[in-house]
C-alpha cells in the first residue's frame, strides 16, 4: 500500500473527498481488519497490563509523515490483537457489549458531515433531528398527550432533554437542575454560588439522597457541584437491593429538623452493580410531600420503557423531575451517548446558558442546554436504532437478555458448585464460586475471607485465559452481614444464549479445579 499523503500535495491528497481513490488501500486495509476482528473469538489477549504498558513507550511526533502502512501494521500488531473483544457472547461481565451492525456505516456518515450540535449554524437538521429524537424518548417515559408534543420541536422554549456524552454527565446536570431548582426562592446558585446562597438561608448544608448502589457519578457530580462528595447520603436497601422508603423518610424529617437542604432524591431504575430497580412511585410520594426534587437514574434500565413484560419496574419514573437514560447501554449505540429528559421545560432553564456570540437566548441552539459544548451529531445512531427497532424490536431483545439471565440464575442457584447472591430483577445478579472444603462449612469471618479470595483468583484466572468473562465487584450481604466478593453476570447481549452463559461456568469450574489442586 502506498502512502496516501503525497509529499507534493498533501492538503490535497488527504482533504479532498474527491481524491479519495488515492486512499483506497488504506480504507481496504481498515475493513479488512474490521473483519478480521469480527471473525475472533477471543476475548482478552494474554498479555498482562504491566507487559502492554511497556510496547508503549515514549514517542515523539513523528518529523515527517509516516508510511500508512506503518499506521497499519501498528493497529494490526499491536492494538486489535489487545482490544477486548465486548462483542463476544461469551464476554457476560459488563454493560458494554455488542451493536447492532446498522450503525457502523453511519458512523462514516458522521464522520463526513461533521456536524456540531452545539448551534444552528453548525448543525441545521441535526438541531431538530435531536429535538425530535427527545420528544419520542420523553413521550415514552412522560406520556403527555400528543398535543403537547405537537409544536414541540419548532417551539424554542420547549425543551425536553438534552443529549450529553453519557449518563455521567446527565446525573450532573439532573443534580445542577436539583440544587438550582431548590435553592431558587433563597438566590441564584450559578450566578453567587452555593455558598452565599445557603448562608442567606440559614441552611448548614446541601445533600442529595440515594441508596450506596448509586452510580459514583453521583458522588463524582456532588463533589463538582460544591456539595461535596459526603453529601450524597446513603438510604439502606432492602434485601431485594431497593431503597428502603421508611429510610428515606427518616432521613427527610431529620435534614428538614437540622436545617439541611435536599437538593434532590435519586431513585434508581436499573443499578450498575445487580440490576435492580427502586420503589419509584413510593420514593415520589415522598419527593412530593417534602417538596424535593425527584430524579431518576435511569441509565441502564430506562430502556425496560419498551417492554410491555418489565416496565412495571418502572413505575413511577413519570413523576420525576428528570430522567437519565443512557444510548450506550440498552439502546444498543456506540459509547459516547446518553440523554437528560426534563418532566418540563423550566426545569431546563435552571441549568440553560447564553452567550452571544454562539448560543443566542430563544435561538433554537442545543448548546443553550448543556454543558457540554461542541460535540458530535450521535443523535443519527438514537434516531436510526430507534426507528429501524422499533418498540417490539427493543422489546424482543430486552426481553430475550432478561430471560436468558433468569435462567442462568436459576441454574446456577441449583448448582451445588455456585451460590446466587442475588435474584435478577432484570439482566444483572451476583454469584460467586464455593470452593469444595470450604462449601460445607458454617459461615465464618475466616471462611468468608477464604471464599473471597478464592473468588478473585478465579475472575483474574478466567480473564486471563481470554476464552470467557465475568466481572467482579463487592457485595454487603444482608444475610450474613459482611462485604463478599461476588461475580457479576449482564446478559448486555442479544447473542448471548443460555448454552454460551453455561460454557462461561463450565470454563470457571475447570479453572477453579485447577486453582484448587494447586493450592
Ligand atoms: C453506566 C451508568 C451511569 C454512568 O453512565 P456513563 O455513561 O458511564 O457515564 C450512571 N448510572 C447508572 C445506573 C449506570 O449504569
Amino acid at each position: 500500500m502506498e502512502n496516501p499523503l503525497y509529499k507534493e500535495n498533501l492538503v490535497d491528497s488527504t482533504f479532498s473527498y474527491f481524491d479519495e481513490k488515492e486512499n483506497v488501500g488504506f480504507k481496504n486495509a481498515i475493513e479488512n481488519m474490521v473483519l478480521d476482528y469480527l471473525a475472533d473469538e477471543q476475548i482478552n489477549s494474554p498479555a498482562s497490563t504491566e507487559q502492554l504498558a511497556k510496547c508503549f513507550g515514549f514517542k515523539r511526533v513523528p518529523e515527517e509523515g509516516q508510511l500508512a502502512e506503518t499506521l497499519i501494521q501498528e493497529l494490526e500488531e499491536l492494538i486489535l490483537p489487545h482490544s477486548v473483544n465486548t462483542g463476544s457472547p461469551y464476554f457476560i461481565g459488563h454493560m458494554t457489549s455488542l451493536l447492532p451492525n446498522f450503525l457502523r456505516p453511519l458512523s462514516q456518515l458522521i464522520t463526513t458531515l461533521n456536524q456540531n450540535s452545539v448551534k444552528v449554524e453548525t448543525a441545521k437538521a441535526a438541531t431538530f433531528y435531536e429535538k425530535q429524537a427527545l420528544a419520542m424518548l420523553h413521550k415514552e417515559i412522560y406520556g403527555y398527550s400528543d398535543e403537547y408534543y405537537k409544536n414541540l420541536v419548532g417551539d424554542p422554549s420547549k425543551i425536553s432533554g438534552v443529549v450529553t456524552s453519557g449518563g455521567t454527565i446527565a446525573n450532573l446536570m439532573a443534580l445542577q437542575c436539583g440544587r438550582d431548582i431548590s435553592l431558587a426562592p433563597y438566590g441564584d446558585v450559578e450566578e453567587d454560588g452555593i455558598y452565599s446562597v445557603l448562608n442567606s438561608a440559614g441552611f448548614t448544608k446541601s445533600v442529595v439522597l440515594g441508596t450506596h448502589l448509586g452510580h459514583y457519578s453521583l458522588v463524582k457530580a456532588m463533589g463538582l457541584l460544591g456539595m461535596g462528595r459526603s453529601g450524597y447520603i446513603q438510604i439502606g436497601t432492602d434485601d431485594q437491593q431497593r431503597l428502603k422508603v421508611r429510610e428515606l423518610r427518616c432521613q427527610l424529617e431529620r435534614c428538614r429538623q437540622e436545617k439541611i437542604h435536599v437538593a434532590a432524591i435519586v431513585g434508581i431504575a436499573g443499578t450498575t452493580e445487580c440490576g435492580s430497580f427502586d420503589p419509584l412511585d413510593e420514593m415520589a410520594d415522598l419527593a412530593e410531600e417534602f417538596g424535593v426534587y425527584f430524579h431518576v437514574d435511569a441509565a441502564w434500565g430506562g430502556a425496560l420503557m419498551f417492554s410491555d413484560e418489565h416496565k412495571h419496574l418502572l413505575k413511577g419514573v413519570k413523576r420525576a423531575d428528570s430522567v437519565t437514560i443512557d444510548g450506550h447501554k440498552q439502546l444498543y449505540l456506540p459509547m459516547g451517548i446518553g440523554v437528560l429528559l426534563f418532566k418540563t421545560p423550566e426545569k431546563a432553564k435552571h441549568v440553560s446558558t447564553e452567550a452571544d456570540y454562539i448560543i443566542r437566548k430563544n435561538s433554537q441552539d442545543l448548546g443553550r442546554v448543556s454543558i457540554e459544548g461542541s460535540r458530535p451529531a450521535k443523535v443519527f445512531y438514537l434516531q436510526a436504532a430507534l426507528k429501524l427497532f422499533g418498540k417490539s424490536g427493543y422489546s424482543e431483545i430486552l426481553d430475550g437478555c432478561i430471560s436468558v439471565a433468569r435462567n442462568l440464575s436459576h441454574y446456577i442457584d441449583q448448582s451445588s458448585e455456585f451460590e446466587l447472591l442475588t435474584t435478577p430483577q432484570s439482566n444483572i445478579f451476583l454469584y460467586r464460586y464455593l470452593p469444595t472444603a470450604l462449601r460445607d462449612m458454617k459461615s465464618s469471618e475466616e471462611r468468608e475471607q477464604a471464599i473471597n479470595d478464592f473468588n478473585i483468583r478465579l475472575q483474574e484466572a478466567q480473564k486471563h485465559r481470554g476464552k470467557t468473562f465475568v466481572s467482579r465487584t463487592k457485595f454487603m450481604s444482608p444475610k450474613i452481614n459482611e462485604s463478599l466478593v461476588a461475580l457479576r453476570v449482564v446478559i448486555a447481549n442479544p447473542l448471548s444464549s443460555l448454552d454460551h452463559c453455561k460454557e462461561v461456568l463450565r470454563d470457571q469450574l475447570q479453572l477453579a479445579r485447577e486453582l484448587e489442586k494447586s493450592i
